[in-house]
C-alpha cells in the first residue's frame, strides 16, 4: 500500500491488540474503513474504542455493531466531561452499559492536571462509574494525571469489589506505578514512551512492570510515535502505528518484540474477556468477510 510505504508502516512480529483508541474522534471521520485495513496490515488485529462521553460511547457502540470482527469498546465519562455527570446519566450509561460489545466501564478516573471539571465532580463521577463496574462486573478503563494519591486511596476502598483495571496511558512516577501495581490493576503503555524528551522517566520505569500486567495502545488520533522513521503528513496517530509502540518498549523492558506481542495480546484477551473468535458466526454473513477480519 502505497500510503503504508510513506508512513514507513512496521508490521508487528504476532497479532497486537490496540486496548486504546479514539475512533470516534472526528479526525477519523470517514476513515474507518481504511483505518480497519491499515490496522489489520499491521497486524493489529483488534481494537478497544474509548468511550469518553454518552455520545462517543454511543458512537463507539455504533463501529463495534459496524465492525463485530475488530471492535469493542469501553463505555464512561472522562474526567474532563465529569461536570455533565447526573442521575439520568447513571442511568443512560446503564443502558449502554447493557450492550454485549461494551467490555469496560470508563474511559473513568481523575485528571487534576488541567481541571475541566472540578475534583468534587471528577471524584463523583469516578465512584459513580466504579458501583456501575461493580454492578456490571466489568473492567476499568482508567486515566489518571496529576491525582494518583486520591485515585489510588478512592481505588483501594473499592478494590475487593472491582473485578480488574487498567491504568491506560500511564505516565506517573515510581511510586503510583508500584501503588497501582500493589492493587494488582493493569497497566497500559501508549506511544508515550517513544518520546525522547518527556517519555524517559517511563523508559526506565518499565521494567518493574509484570509481562503479565502489561497492555498496549495507541491512544489514536494522539501521541503519534516519535519514534516512527516516517510520520504521516496528517500527524495523526493511527492503531497501525502499534508496533512503533511495541519495539520501543521492547528496548526497555529486554522482552523480545514477539514476547511481548504474544503477552500483551493474551494480557488483553484475559483482561476484556474477548471471545477466541471476535465475530459470532450468525453476525457476518459473507464468508470471506468474516475470514478477514478474524483472528
Ligand atoms: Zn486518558
Amino acid at each position: 500500500m502505497r500510503d503504508s510505504q510513506q508512513n514507513a508502516l512496521l508490521v508487528a512480529p504476532s497479532s497486537l491488540i490496540d486496548i486504546g483508541v479514539n475512533l470516534t474522534n472526528e479526525r477519523f471521520n470517514g476513515k474507518i474503513a481504511e483505518v480497519v485495513a491499515q490496522s489489520l496490515e499491521a497486524n493489529v488485529t483488534k481494537q478497544i474504542i474509548t468511550g469518553t462521553s454518552l455520545a462517543s460511547s454511543e458512537a463507539a457502540l455504533a463501529l463495534c455493531e459496524r465492525y463485530p470482527g475488530q471492535f469493542r469498546c469501553t463505555v464512561g465519562i472522562h474526567p474532563h466531561d465529569a461536570s455533565e455527570f447526573n442521575s439520568s446519566t447513571r442511568s443512560n450509561l446503564r443502558d449502554l452499559l447493557q450492550n454485549s460489545y461494551c467490555v469496560a466501564v470508563g474511559e473513568t478516573g481523575l485528571d487534576f492536571n488541567r481541571n475541566f471539571s472540578t475534583p468534587q465532580d471528577q471524584e463523583k463521577a469516578f465512584e459513580a462509574q466504579l458501583e456501575l463496574a461493580i454492578e456490571f462486573q466489568k473492567p476499568l478503563f482508567m486515566h489518571e494525571r496529576d491525582a494518583f494519591e486520591r485515585q489510588h486511596e478512592i481505588l483501594k476502598s473499592y478494590r475487593d469489589h472491582i473485578t480488574d483495571g487498567v491504568i491506560h496511558c500511564f505516565t506517573g512516577s515510581k511510586q503510583a506505578l508500584f501503588g497501582y501495581l500493589d492493587l494488582g490493576l493493569y497497566i497500559g503503555i501508549t506511544g508515550w514512551i517513544c518520546d525522547e524528551r518527556r517519555g524517559t522517566d517511563l523508559q526506565a520505569l518499565v521494567h518493574n512492570i509484570p509481562p503479565d500486567r502489561l497492555m498496549i495502545e495507541t491512544d489514536a488520533p494522539y501521541l503519534l510515535p516519535r519514534n516512527m522513521l516516517r510520520k504521516p503528513k496528517d500527524r495523526t496517530n493511527r492503531p497501525a502505528y502499534l508496533p512503533w509502540v511495541l519495539k520501543e518498549l521492547s528496548l526497555h523492558t529486554g522482552l523480545s518484540e514477539l514476547d511481548l506481542a504474544c503477552k500483551t495480546s493474551d494480557n488483553a484477551r484475559r483482561f476484556f474477556r474477548l471471545p477466541e473468535h471476535f465475530a459470532p458466526a450468525n453476525e457476518v454473513e459473507n464468508e470471506s468477510v468474516s475470514d478477514f477480519y478474524r483472528l
